[in-house]
């Protein structure tokens, strides 16, 4: 196909969503190569998702294997990478004995079964109402979509599911709807990705436990961008300052970098969470099939092993203090490898788009924002690479502005 040709492909047969700026055809480490040839350094990682990479060995051998040995069976059975990968989870979340997995195939999934949860918790006293944040993203079908107060993903939807209420960013703001009465859960994004990286008030998750628990609403963390080790923890409430000492969560979603690139998802309940669900209440056909739990497990396995949580947090330390240093850069908002670079204009789209012309993969959840959410892996060579062409991007970005400014 030439390049004429997938561009109006795409145009032509793809459902009409925005705007596809490259093919891709092979990756490997950091990198990815287009339909010509050029080589781009990937700092975007699928959203969050390529955590060891493109084409790394863990996973190649890992679906390679699975996929020949047995690749789904159906949830009326179960396989051992299924058990293997649930048991790992329990143990990396810190759920003990009592806590359970779901495993779905994105973070939409899983957070259509957080939403169950929470109603399967409140109905029994009439609680119906779910909590989220303004800012919040927490998936595009409709029940996620509920709890994604942004209108002009809503609007042409509605009506959303009943019960969904969107409040401020603020302790004063969740104590008054907790006032309210009625709250069966509140859902919650430890660090908000996809509205540019955006941390918490200090306290909040603090405070949202203790209003939680004294309403007897169930706290869920939506952990599909943070968890899996994007911040250097494990989850990101495990980050110091997130949750007081010794307190948990009731429940928690992931989804994109836990399996590196092959679609999974899922739902992590700690303590009487875990006895909410029972027989015919839930289920997914391909959730947690033996290809996608063996990729999963094999990845968490390696990132174990390998110690690359200290990777993910001292790359990310570094990222964030050379950075400070370029033009149009305001500041840095993040942990670990999941990083906001705020810019001193609202031109994060030409940045880029500037960007990608120089071959780097970077995106802009905000009109001021960029985002970076690179691979584990990274190393000198790779941060070094990153800064000279984002360097480069930003300043051509900035001398066309000066040029726009009149005399
Ligand atoms: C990406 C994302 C989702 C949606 O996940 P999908 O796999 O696209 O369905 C939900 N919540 C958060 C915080 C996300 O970043």
């Amino acid at each position: 196909m030439t390049n004429a040709d997938w561009k109006a492909a795409a145009e032509r047969d793809l459902m009409s969503l925005g705007p596809r700026p490259r093919l891709f055809e092979r990756g490997e480490g950091s990198h990815v190569w287009d339909d010509e040839g050029r080589r781009y350094l990937d700092f975007l990682g699928g959203i969050a998702v390529n955590c060891l990479g493109h084409a790394h060995p863990v996973f190649v051998e890992a679906v390679s294997r699975q996929a020949a040995t047995l690749a789904h069976v159906s949830n009326y059975f179960t396989s051992r990478p299924q058990l293997e990968l649930a048991a790992r989870l329990k143990r990396l979340a810190g759920t003990g004995e009592t806590g359970r997995v779901f495993l779905a195939n994105s973070g939409s999934e899983a957070n259509e079964t957080a939403l169950k949860l929470a109603r399967l918790h409140g109905a029994p006293r009439g609680a119906h109402t779910i909590l989220c944040l303004e800012g919040a993203f927490h998936g595009r079908t409709t029940g996620a979509l509920s709890i994604t107060p942004k209108a002009a993903y809503q609007d042409p939807f509605a009506p959303l599911m009943p019960g969904a209420k969107a409040i401020a960013r603020t302790i004063d703001a969740l104590e008054a709807a907790f006032a309210q009465g009625g709250v069966a859960a509140v859902v919650i994004e430890p660090i908000q990705g996809e509205a540019g990286v955006r941390e918490l008030p200090a306290g909040f998750l603090a405070r949202a436990r203790e209003l939680a628990t004294e309403h007897d609403a169930l706290l869920i963390l939506d952990e599909v961008q943070t968890g899996a080790g994007r911040t250097g923890e494990w989850f990101a409430f495990q980050l110091p300052g997130m949750l007081p000492e010794g307190a948990l969560p009731d429940a928690v979603t992931f989804a994109k970098s836990v399996a590196a690139g092959f679609p999974l998802g899922g739902l992590i309940t700690f303590g009487a969470a875990s006895e909410l669900f029972y027989p015919g209440t839930h289920n997914s056909t391909f959730g947690g099939n033996p290809l996608a739990a063996h990729a999963a497990d094999a990845v968490l396995a390696h990132i174990e092993e390998e110690g690359l949580l200290a990777n993910v947090a001292a790359r990310g330390a570094q990222l964030r203090e050379a950075v400070a240093e370029l033009p149009l850069v305001a500041g840095t908002r993040g942990a670990g490898l999941l990083i906001g670079i705020a810019l001193s204009a609202p031109v994060a789209s030409d940045v880029v788009a500037a960007a990608l012309e120089r071959g780097l993969i970077v995106n802009a959840p905000a009109p001021d924002t960029i985002r970076l959410a690179p691979a584990y892996t990274i190393g000198d060579a790779e941060i070094d690479e990153f800064l000279t062409l984002f360097r480069d991007a930003l300043a051509a970005v900035a001398a066309h502005r000066t040029q726009e400014i009149p005399a």
